[in-house]
Parts: structure tokens; C-alpha cells; sequence
């Protein structure tokens, strides 16, 4: 690494961060110089335990060879092909090897470059789908409150975080929104799926009520929420929501840009809970977050409705310049190549016991009202700080980071979700450090 990428530089102006306090990052900057397997390198020399897989891309840990070399073999070999009319093998190949593991019947993919465009991807072919059947009045989309489905037009209509939603005007029309299922007076400190809140899905049937079914064209949702603080679904609640879309003809859309690609244990959550939705999007843990890529999964029954008309037509006009771009499939497959070779798309469910043992014994720390866990991902939700909310978890995270150690925070919830190739020592390293930070004036 040459010494130039290992200090910070001495301007940070010019680079306005992303979802980032930018005055306070810029007066102590956080840089990230190096990383291998499970630890990071600070701009400062420092080891930091990634906690949080990146932002929940980094599934099978950091600068692995396989997916290094086939993002350097694909760069000489070919570097772009034309995504309109034209393809490359590697494309085809990638979208075979995601359906095999994909639940049955999501038979088909569409290639985007971000979580964000899968999700208005998805919503799009979700009202394309309807007007090919004859169905055009099915025009409006469920989202959920404290859903996160990125930040472009559709996502952030059909998401439920007002701060992502407030400044952005009136968004699209015709969407209307789910209760969340976050019930902590009933739910706290619950291990896995909670007992209470099924019935919220019930709401699903007074909205198409309200709207009348022949509006509603999809509802989408993720199946564990991550970006609000992680919010496991209800016992059948899942399920329940399943049941009603299938009896209105409303399309399920799982958004599993977190949950995809073993999270849970299973290589999707759709086969976790066991519920098959219409279509599913994907990105991150795609291609390990080291290349731009999100994937779009429909079902057989959504593709061939469009399969109409004279063949010399574009069937559905979208995509992208960078749609199954040569090297991101390359590094997607050496990602599949990856994760098969070391069972990482299960092994969450064999360390999950391990996990929620060592994730809830923080339950006696200062401040913490509620801690949940599903596969590998916990969360610890803090007591805000009266009149400062946010304050205390950012303070935790800044805190954590001196001491070696990535966590992610989202309100006053601490989020973590590392990469599935974490060993027992350092899931014991990750909690001791965290006590550590908890138990020190936060
Ligand atoms: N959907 C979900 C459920 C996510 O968690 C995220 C990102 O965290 C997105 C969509 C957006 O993904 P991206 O940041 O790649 O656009």
C-alpha cells in the first residue's frame, strides 16, 4: 500500500459524505486504509473488528482471493459490454447460479447497481406486470412504517423513515403505508422471532379495504428490518401478509438487500420464514459490497407476461448502462464461488446460538432497554439521552471505533451484523469490547 493512501489527506472539503454528520467527521476523520478478513486498518495504524460486515455488504469478510482475482482476471479480459441488445457469458451465467439458490419459482433476474435500484426496479415491474395482465388500475404501493428501500423516488415513497422522506416533496402519489411491528412494551428482549404483533399484518386487509384490491398493484417490505434498528417480523406475521396479498392478487415484494445471501442462515430470509414472495431484491452481499451490483429476482409468472407481442419489441423499458457489467458478475461469482466453498450462505445459523448467548448478556449494561436478535444480526437499543436522541448510541460508535471496534448505529439502536465468517473468539472480542464501551460513560 503506497503511504499516500495511508494518511488522511489534508483537505476533506470537497467530498460531501453520504449519510454523514460531515462538520463533525471532518474535524476527527475515520479512514479506513486496509482490510483483511474480519479486521479493518485505520489512516492511523489502528485494528478495528468489523462489526457490521461494512454496511451489511461484507459477507464473506474482506479482500478474499477469489473475488480479488476475478475482478483482476475479468479487467484485462473484458472491461465492458454494451448492456442494451448486447451481453457477455458471465452475465448469464451469474443469473443461473442466483436462481439456483433462490427460492423455487424466482426464475428470472434483473441486473441493477445498488439496493436502491433494485427497489424501484422492482416497483416498477410490479406496475408494468399488472398493465401487461390487463390490470393498469393497479397502480398503488404498500411500504411500511420504518421500512428503509433505499433513497431514490420510489424507495424512499414506499419507505417509513420521515428524515429520509421530509425534504423530498410529495414523492410518488398512490402510496399508502403498513404499521411497523417494533413493539418493545410487549416484545423486549425477546431471542428471535417475537410472540406479539402477527395481527398488525391485519392492517394490510383495512388498507386494500380503504383503497378497494383492483388499486393496489404490490406490497413491499423487508422481511427483518435493518436500517431502523433491526426489527425482527412478528411470529406469522410474514405469512399473514403473504395470505391476504395472494387472496387480492397484490404482489409480495421482499426486500432483502440485507437478508440476502445467508444472513439469516439460509441463502435468502424468503426460505428462513418460509414464505415465497413474487419478487425479491438484492444487492450488497451480492458481490461481497466490493462492486457495485444489486440483482432483481421475479417469478416466472411476472416474466412471462411480458414475453408478448412481435419478438423484434423491447419487452419492458428500463435498465441500466452498468446492468450485469463484466466485472461486477465476475466479482458476484467469485462471490457464489466463495460462499459455497465455505458454506457461508448456512453458516449463521450454526453460530447463531453462540451469538444470541453472547449478544444478550449485555443485557445488565447501563442504559440498554431492549436487545433482539435473528440469524446473525442484534441489536441493543439504548435509552436516549433526555432531549438529545441519537446522542448516546453516536457516542457509543465513536467510542467503540477508538477502541477497535465497528459498530453501526441508527437512532439510538446499535445495529450488528458481521461478517458470516466470524470466529467464536471474535464474536467474544466484539462483546467484550462493546461491554467495555457500554460500561463507560456513554
Ligand atoms: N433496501 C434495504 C433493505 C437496505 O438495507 C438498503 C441499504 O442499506 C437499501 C435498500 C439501499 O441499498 P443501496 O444503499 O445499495 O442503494
Amino acid at each position: 500500500m503506497s503511504n499516500r493512501l495511508n494518511t488522511a489527506p489534508n483537505d476533506l472539503g470537497a467530498f460531501w459524505m453520504p449519510f454523514t454528520a460531515n462538520r463533525q467527521f471532518k474535524k476527527e476523520p475515520r479512514l479506513f486504509v486496509g482490510a483483511k478478513d474480519m479486521y479493518y486498518t485505520t489512516h492511523d495504524g489502528r485494528t478495528v473488528l468489523d462489526g457490521t460486515a461494512g454496511l451489511w455488504c461484507v459477507n464473506a469478510g474482506h479482500c478474499r482471493p477469489k473475488i480479488t482475482e476475478a475482478i483482476r482476471e475479468q479487467a484485462g479480459e473484458l472491461d465492458y459490454a454494451p448492456a442494451f441488445q448486447l451481453g457477455h457469458p458471465k452475465a448469464f451465467e451469474l443469473a443461473n447460479r442466483l436462481v439456483d439458490i433462490a427460492p423455487e419459482g424466482l426464475d428470472h433476474v434483473l441486473y441493477t447497481n445498488s439496493g436502491s435500484e433494485s427497489v424501484d426496479t422492482a416497483l416498477k415491474v410490479a406496475l408494468a406486470y399488472h398493465r401487461a395482465k390487463g390490470q393498469g388500475s393497479r397502480f398503488r404501493l404498500i411500504g411500511r412504517e420504518r421500512g428503509y428501500h433505499g433513497v431514490n423516488f420510489g424507495g424512499i415513497s414506499v419507505g417509513g423513515i420521515v428524515a429520509n422522506r421530509k425534504m423530498f416533496g410529495t414523492l410518488l402519489t398512490g402510496v399508502d403505508h403498513l404499521p411497523h411491528t417494533h413493539l418493545p412494551g410487549k416484545n423486549a428482549f425477546t431471542r428471535g422471532e417475537p410472540e406479539h404483533g402477527a395481527d398488525l399484518a391485519s392492517e394490510l386487509e383495512r388498507i386494500v379495504t380503504l383503497h378497494d384490491p383492483s388499486t393496489i398493484a404490490a406490497v413491499i417490505v423487508e422481511p427483518v428490518a435493518g436500517s431502523t434498528g433491526v426489527l425482527i417480523p412478528p411470529k406469522g406475521y410474514l405469512q399473514k401478509l403473504r395470505e391476504i396479498c395472494t387472496k387480492h392478487g397484490i404482489l409480495l415484494i421482499f426486500d432483502e438487500v440485507i437478508t440476502g445471501f445467508g444472513r439469516l442462515g439460509t441463502p435468502f430470509a424468503a426460505q428462513y420464514f418460509d414464505v415465497k414472495p413474487d419478487i425479491i431484491t438484492t444487492a450488497k452481499g451480492l458481490t461481497n459490497g466490493v462492486i457495485p451490483m444489486g440483482a432483481v429476482f421475479v417469478t416466472s409468472e411476472i416474466h412471462d407476461a411480458f414475453m408478448t407481442g412481435p419478438e423484434h419489441l423491447i419487452e419492458f423499458f428500463h435498465g441500466y448502462t452498468y446492468s450485469g457489467n463484466p466485472i461486477a458478475s465476475a466479482a458476484a461469482l467469485g462471490t457464489l464461488d466463495t460462499y459455497r466453498e465455505e458454506g457461508l450462505l448456512t453458516r449463521a445459523a450454526e453460530l447463531a446460538p453462540y451469538w444470541e448467548e453472547a449478544l444478550h448478556s449485555l443485557k445488565d449494561c447501563p442504559h440498554v432497554i431492549d436487545i433482539r436478535n435473528i440469524g446473525l444480526i442484534g441489536a441493543i437499543e439504548l435509552e436516549p439521552i433526555a432531549g438529545e436522541p441519537t446522542k448516546r448510541a453516536f457516542s457509543a460508535f465513536l467510542k467503540a471505533y477508538e477502541k477497535g471496534l465497528l459498530i453501526r448505529t441508527t437512532g439510538d439502536i446499535i445495529a450488528l451484523s458481521p461478517p458470516l465468517i466470524i470466529e467464536k473468539q471474535q464474536i467474544d472480542e466484539l462483546f467484550d469490547k462493546l461491554r467495555d464501551v457500554l460500561e463507560n460513560n456513554i
